[in-house]
């Protein structure tokens, strides 16, 4: 299936022009990529995982947000290893739709304050017992 760059209508393979636009047709992942590089990507939020970053990212597309996961340095090779990043997931999404994905993240993210407060000092400790954890059950495997 071929689809017209300028009025998004669908062709058959056959059709080389757009009989409206007298454009040339493209095919369709070429299309979904020039869409994806014209919207414009703003910072929303850290993932402490990779689950956190699939959940939000879930969570967001769902809701018809477009949501890009951005590794922070290291942090896909640690990820392999440890099924985690200490260094964090930076999740980018829609300009346009920020606030709406601020309104989605506000309760979720003022829950994970709260607790984080309360459990400061053994959550290292936790992190840590963790990550020893995933180590042995890698080995295991
Ligand atoms: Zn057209």
């Amino acid at each position: 299936m071929s689809w017209c760059p300028n009025c998004y209508t669908e062709y058959m393979d056959s059709k080389k022009m757009c009989s409206d636009c007298k454009v040339e047709l493209q095919n369709e992942i070429e299309i979904e990529i020039e869409r994806y590089e014209f919207v414009e990507m703003d910072y929303v939020y850290t993932a402490a995982s990779d689950i956190e970053a699939n959940m939000f990212t879930e969570l967001f597309e769902t809701n018809g947000i477009q949501t890009m996961k951005k590794y922070r340095e290291a942090g896909g090779y640690l990820s392999v290893y440890m099924g985690e990043t200490s260094f964090g997931i930076d999740l980018f999404v829609d300009k346009e739709k920020r606030s709406l994905a601020i309104e989605i993240l506000k309760p979720l993210e003022l829950e994970s304050i709260e607790e984080d407060t309360k459990t400061e000092k053994s959550s290292s400790w936790l992190k840590k017992i963790f990550i020893i954890f995933c180590v042995i059950l890698f080995l295991l495997l």
